[in-house]
């Protein structure tokens, strides 16, 4: 009988171990997710904040807020959206404003944007069946 007993008694003490081990992963797994939430909201911000600053000719600041951005997004493997992407050039990371800095063009089905700071052209895909030209339309 006290052998029974003490099984009981290690058992339940494994269990308990057992499921603090879950807990733990569980939580570590929700702060992950929790820290990706956070990065993405961050992201956004900043472009938000990078086209105030280059409508008001402060490219200086918004070159630095989009360095940021790319940090975080690289830091916590959080993907830059696609509205957001297009507003950067990916040779040399500045802020790219239509009219000023930015040419756009859709050619053979891609999206073709050139930028005038290092003089060269990047080529972005978009699909017609997600609906993504409506978006390109609004703005
Ligand atoms: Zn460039």
């Amino acid at each position: 009988m006290e052998n029974l007993i003490q099984n009981k008694k290690i058992i339940y003490n494994l269990s308990f171990v057992f499921f603090f081990i879950i807990f733990l992963t569980k939580t570590k797994k929700t702060k992950k997710e929790e820290q990706k939430k956070i990065a993405k909201k961050r992201i956004i911000k900043l472009f938000e904040l990078a086209e105030k600053k280059a409508f008001e000719n402060n490219f200086d600041l918004a070159d630095r807020y989009v360095h940021i951005a790319r940090k975080i997004s690289m830091k916590y493997l959080v993907k830059i959206p696609d509205e957001y992407k297009r507003n950067y050039c990916k040779y040399c990371y500045s802020y790219l404003l239509p009219g000023f800095n930015k040419r756009i063009r859709i050619k053979n089905k891609k999206l073709v944007i050139f930028c005038s700071d290092c003089n060269r052209f990047s080529r972005l895909n978009f699909n017609i069946k997600k609906n993504k030209v409506d978006k390109i339309e609004k703005k």
